[in-house]
């Protein structure tokens, strides 16, 4: 007799494993599909996870989860060309259990939780792609992998950024460059004290930095470095539009070359050894550009569904991809309890993440895209504001000018009111 799993997932990332540990830990029958070696191994992030939102919905998986150091130090960094200016944050809050936030490498987490699903009875194939789904009366009743016919009662897709599934089952359009942005990331080897000296830590503590301006050229995106244990992620995201209309041309990874040059970025990073290199698309469209989340037979979870937002200060897709792969899995229980997987029946699952942060994050920040995709951000106020430091700082051979009149001439009325524009822009965030 032919095999029937209760749902396939397609994608072992952190989506797709989140919803096979929770059906799994249900009692229910199910498999991903992964096509990289093994989970974690084509998965990209810039490496911080934020615990606050999920720490509730996988109780039992943190407590040996190789989590790298939690963050207890930000730091924001403008960039004009030859100049920086940065705001540091330590807050007591940041460094006290709970952590709010890990930095996180995901060949290690990945792999990490997908032991942890199998040992709850989940089935994950490797290196295994699904090529095509198998729909049948209008309704996908499995996938077809390596050749095989395999089917399900409900498929789970979680196969990232540029779904295909999705795509297929006619929940997702081909994506516009406007809602995408593509990032560029390395790990960069450094012992442990001596990241622990340069970046004025404790013993696991952390830092995140961003830096926005100069870094993408003046294009929409920024650069990021997290420290792990051993190792330091670095990279740039930047908006896919800009990088192909926008002057000056330059290629992200170019980009990324020339960060590392930069004088606040290279001491840090002196000595290291890279060893990993990685390049992946994040959908940014927010709210208004997200997929269908459901059909007959059918539920989206993760980037699939277009789950990551930039808001500037924060990048987060993971706690999405793993909250909404739970949604899903709650959806699929309750859809078996009916024995109804019908897309009427499956559209429990957007209920249940209108409830959830997932959906009221996306609906508060819909704006976002919109009012940080602004020229102005990214190439007039790193330079401006770097204008007024220099101001400040500088001391002449001859007498110095008094600092109100100094500052002033940098803002006459037209740029106070352009500001003034841009800040009902901000507004919207
Ligand atoms: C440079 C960069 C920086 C980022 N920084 C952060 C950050 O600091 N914090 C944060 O929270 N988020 C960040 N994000 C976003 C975050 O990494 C993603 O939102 C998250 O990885 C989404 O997880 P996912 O499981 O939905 O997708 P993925 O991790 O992309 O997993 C999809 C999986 O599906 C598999 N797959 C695809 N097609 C098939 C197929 N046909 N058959 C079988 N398997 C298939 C892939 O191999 C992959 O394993 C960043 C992203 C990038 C690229």
């Amino acid at each position: 007799m032919e095999e029937r799993f209760d749902a396939i997932v397609v994608g072992g990332g952190l989506a797709g494993l989140a919803a096979a540990y929770t059906l799994a830990e249900n009692g229910k029958e199910v498999l991903v599909i992964e096509r990289g070696d093994y989970s974690g191994a084509k998965n990209v992030t810039g490496g911080r996870i934020y615990m606050n939102p999920i720490r509730d919905l996988f109780p039992d998986l943190w407590k040996k989860a190789p989590l790298e150091r939690a963050i207890t130090h930000e730091e924001v960094s403008i960039l004009d060309k030859t100049r920086s200016i940065t705001v540091r944050y330590s807050g007591e809050e940041l460094a006290q259990e709970p952590y709010q936030s890990y930095s996180v490498l995901r060949g290690r987490f990945d792999r990490y939780f997908a032991k942890r699903a199998e040992r709850k009875g989940a089935m994950i194939v490797t290196k295994t792609r699904v090529d095509d789904l198998i729909i049948e009366k209008g309704k996908v009743d499995g996938v077809i992998a390596a050749g095989d016919e395999l089917r399900a009662d409900v498929v789970i897709a979680c196969d990232g950024v540029l779904s295909f599934t999705a795509e297929k089952a006619g929940l997702r359009k081909p994506g516009k460059p406007k809602d995408h942005a593509v990032g560029f990331k390395e790990v960069i080897e450094l012992d442990s004290d001596i990241i622990e000296n340069r970046f004025n830590l404790e013993a696991n503590q952390g830092a995140a930095r961003l830096y926005m301006g100069e870094v993408t050229q003046g294009k929409f995106g920024g650069g990021f470095l997290y420290t792990n244990k051993e190792s330091l992620s670095l990279g740039i995201v930047v908006g896919i539009q800009a990088l192909m209309e926008e002057e000056p041309r330059i290629a992200a990874p170019d980009m990324l070359d020339l960060f590392k040059q930069r004088p606040e970025v290279a001491c840090l990073i002196k000595d290291g050894q890279t060893v990993e290199y990685s390049a992946h698309v994040i959908p940014e469209g927010g709210y208004n550009s997200l997929t269908k989340l459901y059909g007959n037979g059918i539920l989206v979870a993760g980037d699939a569904a277009g789950f990551s937002m930039n808001i500037g200060v924060t990048v987060r897709g993971m706690e999405y991809a793993m909250a909404s792969g739970y949604y899903a899995a709650q959806a699929v229980l309750q859809a078996q309890n009916r024995q109804d997987y019908s897309a009427a029946a499956l559209s429990v699952y957007e209920q249940l993440l209108n409830d959830s942060f997932v959906m009221k994050d996306f609906k508060t920040f819909q704006n976002a895209p919109e009012a940080l995709d602004h020229k102005r951000f990214f190439t007039h106020y790193p330079k401006l504001a770097g204008d007024i430091m220099q101001e400040l700082y500088y001391v002449p051979a001859g007498p110095k000018q008094r600092i109100y009149p100094s500052i002033k001439k940098h803002l006459p009325f037209k740029e106070l009111w352009a500001m003034l524009k841009d800040f009902r822009k901000v507004k919207k965030l």
